[in-house]
């Protein structure tokens, strides 16, 4: 029985005692004849008033006791618990607000809940260990990675546990520095985690938490972005070094007598010239890499007709590929449009037909323009020199040359393929190639028609 329907029925129990008593007592007092009637006519307005309030009290009780039943349900943690709204009475006001109250517990809790997954979700995507440390080195809290790194198999494992389970004195040996130091630290070790490697770890004190964050970063990304960036500069120098020498070379031959030399001059100032133009090939072409590499690298798009770009671009190189004896013929489907920045992918088409008039010697250049379910694929294919497969994976780095002296000779600045990758990846795109050694060689992009983002 509940309380309330216990305490209902102590309650009935001692007003019928004390109607019993009350009647016993005026039967004594006033003895004779009137004595009984008066204690029943006593008895029965008792046992009424008790009986009369019996039922509505029983009713209110039950209602107290389906509120405080709801109460506890709540409490257990199902918030969807409702108490009975059954009436207009104050009861119904108190289950009305208790079940108010649930609606914003578990509104709150939902939200809680997904900040907390969120944030978790972030944690465990961070590239770097995380572990909240406690002052007597036990970890409270940590990320994926940080098991991953320090090789500790969560499973069966109780938090807090010990940092020493890690087996890298030098983790807890920093944060005890950052304790005794009440100030971050940050060292760079050689540590074998994953396998022996570059790693920054760093400390830094929590106040609010009374702990330590402890951090563990993989220096490798870092350091490969810094060496290509090495790479790129210094194969970039190299490369404008080469005609500034020979501008440089050829000038002072004219100023050391040259110039009286009616018979060379001329072609002195010519390679002079020829060299200011490889130069400036070279400086656009960098620039126009750079432009497109840019995070913030503005992409116009459009809807645009690529078969009216590939035929306007095909118009443009008929010329030279006539000159080479070479025939260059455009297959595009009127009406195959898609969400490009024009500029961009003229661009890319511009270098892919440039390259496939240069390096072939004979036969046909095709550019092909084609729908497929959610892109357009545009392809270059020759009938030239073809690449040997090992070169082909490394094709589309930048100053990457399959013959350097060739490219060279042939106007070319190595960074051709690299600004046709990254205008195609601008638009979400891919690019590739295929290629048989004198046979000929196939390059394509795919971009997807309604732009970046779009499933291509
Ligand atoms: P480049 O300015 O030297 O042409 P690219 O980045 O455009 O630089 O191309 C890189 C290298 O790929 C070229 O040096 C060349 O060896 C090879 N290559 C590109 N396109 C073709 C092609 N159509 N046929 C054969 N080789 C090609």
């Amino acid at each position: 029985m509940r309380p309330f329907a216990r305490r209902l029925l102590a309650l009935f129990l001692a007003l019928i005692g004390a109607a019993l008593v009350t009647a016993g007592i005026l039967a004594v007092t006033l003895g004779g004849a009137r004595s009984l009637p008066v204690a029943a006519i006593v008895l029965l307005l008792f046992t009424g008033a008790a009986l009369a309030a019996f039922f509505p009290l029983r009713n209110l009780g039950r209602r107290f006791d389906a509120i405080a039943a709801s109460a506890e349900t709540m409490i257990g943690g199902d918030l969807s618990a409702r108490a009975p709204v059954d009436a207009h009475d104050d009861v119904a006001s108190l289950a009305r607000a208790l079940n108010d109250l649930a609606k914003r517990s578990d509104t709150r809790l939902r939200e809680l809940t997904a900040e907390r997954d969120a944030s978790e979700a972030v944690l465990s995507n961070l590239p770097q260990g995380l572990a909240l440390i406690t002052r007597d080195l036990r970890v409270a809290h940590a990320n994926e990675r940080f098991w991953a790194l320090v090789g500790v198999d969560l499973s069966g494992l109780g938090l807090p546990a010990r940092l020493s389970l890690a087996r890298q004195p030098i983790l807890e040996e920093l944060v005890l520095d950052s304790i005794t130091r009440k100030a971050p630290v940050t060292r760079e070790v050689a540590l074998y985690l994953e396998e022996k490697r570059d790693y920054e770890i760093s400390v830094r004190p929590i106040a609010a938490r009374n702990a330590w964050l402890l951090a563990i970063e993989d220096l490798r990304p870092e350091k490969a972005l810094a060496a290509l960036r090495r790479e790129f500069v210094s194969n970039a120098s190299h490369e404008l070094k080469t005609p500034l020498t020979s501008i440089r070379g050829y000038a002072e031959t004219l100023l050391a007598g040259g110039l009286e030399d009616l018979e060379h001059r001329a072609r002195f100032v010519e390679t002079i010239r020829a060299q200011a133009a490889r130069l400036e090939t070279l400086v656009e072409d960098l620039l126009e890499l750079a432009d497109l590499d840019r995070p913030d690298s503005p992409v116009e798009l459009k809807d645009w007709d690529l078969s009216v770009i590939a035929r306007e671009m095909g118009d443009t190189f008929q010329d030279a590929a006539r000159r080479l004896g070479l025939v260059l013929e455009v297959i595009a489907p009127p009406g195959t449009h898609a969400r490009v920045d024009r500029t961009k992918i003229e661009l890319a088409l511009r270098n892919l037909l440039d390259n496939a008039i240069k390096y072939t010697e004979a036969g046909t250049v095709t550019l092909l323009v084609e729908r497929k379910p959610s892109a357009v694929r545009v392809t270059v294919a020759d009938t030239g020199r073809g690449i040997a497969p090992e070169h082909v994976p490394r094709l589309f780095e930048r100053f990457y040359r399959v013959d350097r002296g060739r490219s060279r000779t042939l106007g070319g600045t190595g960074l051709g393929l690299s600004i046709v990758k990254h205008s195609v990846l601008l638009h979400g795109g891919q690019v590739g190639v295929e290629s048989t050694p004198r046979l000929g060689s196939v390059f394509w992009f795919e971009i997807p028609v309604d732009g970046p983002g779009a499933e291509s």
